[in-house]
């Protein structure tokens, strides 16, 4: 038999590919695809770093190169692209050409094959970056909806290109009839992402960084910590990122929480969760992206009448005790 069982006798996603499976979302969402019956081949440039994937077949291909992107895309009814070469804003702030290469040749190179392919549903990890910088000037910002997109004005190379990743897939489900998903992911975070090494985003910093002071210490915060994000647990993005490719809307879509705190919040939360009573915070020079960042999701509910709903002090708590557990190895 050529596919698994689908639970939900959903018989258009039998057999997937997930580009990115050795990343933080891609092995979460390869774990989910196999609980539901799915064959899932796993693609990247690496193995997962801190547990093996569940996936079938796991592929260590290079998805720059237009030849590895027709072998990770043969023989499936959908892909799911999240390779990317990206980062926190310690990384993405100092890699522009980089980013930008490597990323527009690996979006660009995974949807030519899956055409050529004939892949039926292709769904794409977009971000918020993509959103002008000009929306996100004030911590206290207006949530950003869909549309607000355009007239585009990202911050950086990481955003453009997505938005040129979006705007592919868009012309190609116009002009050959390939059924695109996007979705503008919102930091996402949780157990098994990357928390040290450069290319950690906030909350996993601030859980490694609290994990390894002692009480009575102080933990380095970028900026005067009132710069504002909304933070979405894994499991509640691997849902969306499910719920989207099965769903019918063609544009793109926000995934994310729309509860926005400031980076000082987010350390005290991750504070309260270790227990460490006098450790304190020193706000130090450093990258720090947009002002203010949150996501509107009346278009997701609208569409998928379920948004995310895990609330940040669970998601934190597990990602804190993941962290905890690594730091003390
Ligand atoms: P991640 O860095 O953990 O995973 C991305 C994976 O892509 C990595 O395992 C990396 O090795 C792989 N990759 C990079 N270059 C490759 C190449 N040339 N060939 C094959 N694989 C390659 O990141 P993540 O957090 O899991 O993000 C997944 C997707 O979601 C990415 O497209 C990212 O841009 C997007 N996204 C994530 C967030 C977030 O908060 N995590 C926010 C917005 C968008």
């Amino acid at each position: 038999m050529k596919g698994g069982e689908h639970k939900r006798g959903d018989k258009r996603m039998k057999r997937i590919a997930v580009t990115g499976a050795g990343g933080f979302i891609g092995h979460h969402l390869v774990h989910r695809l196999k609980r539901q019956g799915c064959w899932v081949r796993g693609v990247d440039i690496k193995q997962p770093e801190f547990a093996a994937s569940d996936a079938d077949e796991f592929e260590l291909l290079d998805l720059r190169v237009a030849d590895h992107c027709l072998a990770a895309t043969k023989d499936v009814d959908a892909v799911f692209a999240l390779a990317a070469d990206m980062g926190g804003m310690g990384y993405l702030s100092f890699h522009h050409a980089r980013v930008l290469h490597n990323n527009a040749l690996i979006n660009l190179h995974t949807l030519e094959a899956a055409r050529r392919n004939g892949v039926s549903r292709y769904l794409f990890g977009s971000s918020a970056c993509v959103y002008p910088e000009s929306r996100q000037t004030d911590a206290q910002v207006t949530p950003l909806r869909e549309s607000d997109a355009y007239p585009a004005a990202p911050q950086d190379a990481y955003g453009w290109e997505k938005l040129f990743g979006e705007r592919a897939l868009e012309y190609f489900a116009a002009e050959y009839g390939t059924l695109g998903r996007i979705v503008r992911l919102h930091n996402i975070y949780g157990p098994l992402g990357t928390y040290a090494g450069g290319r950690e985003k906030a909350p996993a910093a601030i859980c490694r960084k609290v994990a390894m002071a002692r009480d009575g210490d102080s933990i380095d915060i970028w900026g005067d910590g009132l710069q504002t994000r909304s933070f979405c647990y894994v499991d509640d993005c691997v849902e969306g990122l499910l719920r989207v490719m099965r769903g019918d809307h063609p544009g793109p879509l926000n995934l994310g929480s729309d509860r926005m705190v400031t980076v000082n919040t987010l350390a005290g939360l991750v504070i309260d969760i270790s227990g460490k009573k006098n450790l304190s915070i020193k706000h130090i020079e450093g990258p720090q992206g947009v002002r203010g960042r949150n996501s509107d999701n009346t278009l997701l509910r609208e569409t998928l009448g379920w948004e995310p709903s895990t609330p940040l002090e669970d998601g934190l708590v597990r990602t804190y005790r993941w962290i905890e557990s690594m730091v003390g190895r």
